[in-house]
């Protein structure tokens, strides 16, 4: 996903700025302001199947990657001295595929990086790590911030013995390439692919399962053991005297701001760092910009998480110490050897630093399924399992940090309202609620015209309302005839 900044068209001569979600079309990654998002300008639009969008993709893929190649070959010299002067002066190979084909086959690229190998003349092997940008550039300052977050948290991570390759920040700023790189140690070690459907468990074998959530179990142990000497919620960084300290967010989504400086935060409390996500996400949807097929009830669906996380009592607390947490943790983030073990731990992009609660919360892998998306609450097979290796280690608080970790992982939804996950789900974990008025009915229908009555002072809600048609007369009525058909 894109970052949520102002793009663009890329309609020739069209200088309209675009500010939505996918902005950049995921086919021909192209940018198409509303006025050409038509069949005649946007061919996209007229792919009618599957295989032809898929085709669209790949070719634009593979374009984009010939560019990357290309630049790369005519800035190898510039990379080669920067790797060789990062370790020792010593002389080294950049090996670059000669084509897309010899690209893709390398089993280099990896979600939204390419990697191209280093070796040095005394055996040490290096990767290099280039942000995949689709053509599109992001500003200066989120791709500074973004590159030597990511460093500062592999070297962090290294140094606290984590299975993390340390990392190199390139002397970029003087010289600056046209695409986004740094440089790191070469693991050895394979990922796994890891099968999840939206609504059930990992496909795994169950040796395979109890092996996944063994090894993610032991990362999440040495992680607890790291004391990270900062007390702030955000990315980590290196400040001009390269002591650790604490930056601003850098998220996927709606955690930002559309226009410069970008950043939020970083933050004291979990409640500031939430509600400024979630003021972040109302402000995107009065745009238009996110959750642009249901606006109206996203909008008033964060007015309530807004209350929620406003009375929590435990989110306002200061911070006494923070973990590091993985934000992108799909289970092949983890490396094995042949033996099964655990030997690497990669994608640190976006890792932050936040309470122990939230950073040893259950990944999504583990209880992302049907009843948590209706609302249901309840433990999954995956966290009895991960809890059962916690209370073999001795580690009751992580244990109980599985048991409550629903109030944050409900809030990973910030900026996706979907109707279909049970709003009941996202109340529960913050209860007792501490307002008194606070009881909104358990139909959606009359859930609505409930935080339209609730928050018809709220001036913002009016606007995106009367923008897209309704009042609470049409709510209303939507509940009345929704409730008789029910009957
Ligand atoms: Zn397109
Ligand atoms: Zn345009």
């Amino acid at each position: 996903m894109p970052e949520l900044i102002e793009w663009p068209c890329d309609f020739p001569r069209c200088d309209l700025l675009v500010l939505q979600d996918w902005a950049i079309c995921e086919y021909c990654f192209e940018v198409r302001c509303s006025e050409h998002d038509t069949d005649e300008h946007h061919e996209c639009n007229s792919l009618d199947s599957r295989e032809a969008r898929k085709q669209k993709k790949q070719d634009s893929k593979r374009s984009y990657l010939a560019g990357l190649l290309e630049r790369l070959q005519e800035h190898a010299t510039v990379i080669i001295d920067q790797a060789s002067k990062l370790h020792h002066g010593l002389s080294c190979n950049l090996i670059i595929p000669e084509n897309t084909d010899q690209l893709l086959e390398s089993g280099l690229l990896a979600g939204f990086n390419v990697h191209f190998k280093l070796n040095f003349q005394d055996g040490t092997k290096w990767l290099l790590r280039i942000r995949q940008d689709q053509g599109h550039r992001i500003p200066l300052e989120i791709r500074h911030s973004n590159i030597a977050s990511e460093v500062a948290t592999l070297n962090t991570l290294n140094a606290g013995g984590l299975p993390v390759p340390a990392a190199f920040l390139p002397p970029s700023l003087e010289q600056e390439l046209p695409f986004d790189y740094f440089f790191y140690e070469f693991l050895e070690g394979e990922t796994w692919h890891i099968p999840k459907h939206p609504f059930y468990s990992v496909t795994l074998p169950d040796e395979k399962l109890v092996q996944l959530v063994e090894g993610y179990a032991q990362i999440q142990v040495k992680l607890s053991q790291m004391t990270i000497p900062v007390n702030k919620i955000g990315c980590l960084r290196h400040n001009s005297s390269q002591e650790l300290s604490v930056g601003p967010i850098i998220a996927r989504g709606c955690f930002q701001k559309p226009q410069s400086p970008y950043l939020l935060g970083p933050f004291d409390t979990m409640k500031d760092r939430y509600l400024a996500h979630i003021d972040a996400a109302l402000r995107y949807i009065a745009l238009g910009a996110i959750c642009s097929w249901d606006p109206v009830d996203a909008y008033l669906w964060h007015l309530e998480l807004r209350e929620l996380v406003s009375s929590n009592g435990m989110m306002a607390q200061p911070l006494k110490e923070v973990f590091i947490k993985h934000d992108d943790e799909k289970g092949d983030h983890i490396m094995w050897n042949e033996k099964g073990e655990v030997v690497g731990v990669l994608d640190w992009e976006w890792a932050y630093v936040t309470s122990k609660g939230e950073a040893f919360s259950s990944p999504y892998i583990f209880y992302d399924m049907q009843d948590y998306i209706r609302g249901s609450n309840e433990l999954t097979k995956e966290e009895h399992m991960l809890m059962g290796c916690y209370e073999r280690q001795n580690r009751p608080d992580l244990v109980d940090c599985v048991k409550n970790g629903r109030l944050y992982q409900r809030l990973t939804r910030i900026g996706q309202y979907d109707s279909a996950y049970g709003k009941e789900g996202f109340r529960e974990p913050f209860r007792p609620i501490p307002i008194s008025d606070f009881d909104p009915p358990s139909s959606d229908t009359d859930w609505r015209v409930y935080m339209m009555k609730r928050y018809n002072g709220e001036e913002a809600l009016q606007k995106v309302m009367a923008k897209y048609g309704w009042s609470v007369e049409r709510a209303e009525k939507e509940a009345q005839e929704y409730n008789k058909e029910k009957k």
